[in-house]
């Protein structure tokens, strides 16, 4: 289709009403431009809106996670556990829409399958799938780093006869487990989640698992009256040190390196860290376990003795300890008794790489060696992460580049923020941006301030179009490749290094996340705006 006079026409078009939409929203309108926000889904809150699995929670702390940029909503929020649900959390965003009116800004719904740049009108024209269409001078995606769920590729999935979801477009109805045989496929962090949770109802649960990951304690408790007032108290405080931590947590690496302390006070040091809520384990540990292999092998075996000391089985123990990876280096699930799961009597683990899945059958699931008979299958396959949610989306710039044959081997972007040959377009936490490694909301609000200035210093000077040169997107593709070099994760596969053997293309390891630390990624981005936003061509 193409446009018409009665095309909508806007000053920016937002994809996404998550927190990064909502946001950005609610700048936008602060500038006294003309806004829409597409949504594929019928409400806001993004992840919280689509991921209603059983077990779904914060990482992180709940009163880290939530927008600091109103000090109203947070005196008149109350986080009722240090680590939220998800049915919590998704209230938390609906109050966010209510406070500041989103609503009437967003078309729900609506799911974007293009966004095409005109080069000579200077805007942006989207289409629904639906097919309407819509222009805008600018377009700003807000689309989720983890927001395309995958399904396997197994043969027979549209062949099982009984219930089957999957974790990340879970329905909004009750579902049950009591009583039922219930296969999981995925052991990643949402599986570990949703395993817990349904073990504790299912009749028989079968977890299939390829990559077993390094899970650790959540220690999730709920907040009294007395801690409800000291965080509000402590507000400023709390986000002034997520604001210096590298990834925007409230913990901080411990200065001292695990292999200049002893034996012993680096058992005890674990071992306090393992029984403290959250992730002062991956976050708040010695400095050099994520980049020295040897200070990492004294984690990874600490580690491991833990999960030999809580699952009974020790063959069953064995399965569940990973071998291809050092701890920390894979993102870390959090949990509240995923490995006791394993010695109820009513759940099964099977290992994939022992027998592989052959197919799905119209009954359960078929392995090498048998068939499992199922009423429920859970793919807990996860996402096509960061730029899965691009590459749904047919987008094309300059001389109808598309963006997805542009990063065919890598993203290549200026700050996360922008791409040579794409005018007018910013990627709110897109790949290469600190976003991606964070307590997501801390850089969403670094994002979203970000991207509204330059829009404000446009209008100031009356620009109409802006454009990341190809010098500065080289320098700042190679500072991510070159950063990411020290951490001992790009040496793993991992959704992070860009391998989801689920996604056709996506087998070869990439630098997706900045790695250099959000304090660095927001000094760098201040620079270039005090700098009158160098390495942007403006007209
Ligand atoms: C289960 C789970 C737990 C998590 N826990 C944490 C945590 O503890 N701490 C943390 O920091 N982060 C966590 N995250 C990451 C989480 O995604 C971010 O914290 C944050 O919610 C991202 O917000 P967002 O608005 O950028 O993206 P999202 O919340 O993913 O929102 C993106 C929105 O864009 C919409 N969209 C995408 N493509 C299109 C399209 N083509 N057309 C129209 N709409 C589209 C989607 O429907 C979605 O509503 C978690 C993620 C998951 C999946």
């Amino acid at each position: 289709m193409s446009a018409s006079d009665s095309t909508p026409r806007y000053d920016v078009i937002i994809i996404g009403a998550g927190l990064s939409g909502m946001y950005q929203l609610y700048l936008v309108r602060q500038l006294g431009l003309s806004v829409r926000v597409f949504e594929a889904g019928t409400g806001v809150g993004g992840t919280w809106y689509w991921n209603r699995y059983p077990g779904a929670r914060f990482d992180s702390e709940s009163w880290t996670y939530g927008f600091s940029f109103s000090p109203e909503l947070l005196e008149e929020w109350e986080w009722r556990e240090h680590f939220s649900a998800q049915p919590e959390t998704l209230r938390y965003c609906n109050r966010i829409a209510d406070k500041l009116d989103l609503r009437r800004d967003i078309e729900f719904n609506s799911r974007i399958k293009s966004a095409i740049f005109d080069a000579a009108a200077n805007s942006w024209e989207i289409e629904t799938t639906d097919g309407r269409l819509a222009r805008a001078r600018f377009l700003i995606t807000a689309i989720g780093p983890l927001s395309a769920p995958t399904m396997p590729t197994i043969p027979g999935v549209e062949d099982f006869q009984g219930e089957a979801y999957h974790t990340g477009s879970w329905p909004h109805e009750p579902v049950t487990f009591a009583g039922k045989r219930v296969g999981v496929i995925g052991t990643g962090a949402t599986a570990v989640q949703a395993i817990t949770e349904i073990a504790k109802t299912v009749g028989h649960l079968t977890v299939f698992q390829r990559t077993p990951n390094w899970c650790a304690p959540l220690h999730n408790s709920p907040i009294d009256a007395e801690t409800q007032r000291s965080i509000k108290a402590r507000y400023p405080e709390i986000f002034a040190a997520c604001r210096e931590s590298f990834g925007c947590f409230i913990h901080q690496h411990d200065p001292r390196n695990a292999l200049d302390v002893s034996p012993e006070v680096r058992e005890a040091f674990y071992e306090q860290r393992y029984g403290e809520p959250g992730f002062g384990i991956w976050m708040g540990n010695f400095r050099d376990i994520l980049i020295n292999q040897e200070a990492n092998d004294t984690i990874t075996a600490f580690m491991q003795r833990k999960i030999r000391e809580r699952v009974r089985d020790p063959k069953v123990a064995d399965k569940l300890i990973p071998t291809n990876h050092g701890f920390g280096t894979r993102r870390v699930p959090l949990e509240s008794g995923y490995y006791e799961v394993y010695n109820q009597p009513n759940v099964r683990l099977v290992d994939l790489r022992d027998t592989p899945i052959e197919r799905i059958t119209k009954a359960g699931i078929k392995t090498s060696d048998t068939e499992y008979a199922f009423d429920m299958i859970i793919y807990a396959t996860g996402f096509d992460a960061i730029t899965g949610s691009f590459d749904r989306i047919d987008i094309r710039g300059i001389d109808g580049q598309r963006l997805k044959d542009k990063w065919a081997e890598g993203p290549r972007t200026y700050l996360g923020l922008q791409i040579a040959g794409f005018p007018n377009m910013f990627t709110l936490v897109g790949p290469h941006n600190a976003a991606t490694f964070c307590n997501i909301p801390r850089c969403i609000e670094q994002n979203v301030e970000w991207v509204t200035a330059l829009l404000r210093h446009m209008q100031d000077k009356g620009l109409t179009r802006v454009e990341a040169t190809g010098v500065a997107e080289s320098t700042w593709t190679e500072h991510v490749l070159e950063v990411s070099q020290r951490l001992l994760f790009t040496q793993i596969n991992s959704w992070m290094t860009g391998i989801n053997t689920n996604v056709g293309g996506k087998q070869k390891r990439t630098v997706l996340v900045y790695a250099g630390g959000a304090p660095a990624y927001r000094k760098r981005c201040d620079e270039v705006a005090g700098k009158g936003y160098e390495g942007f061509a403006f007209q």
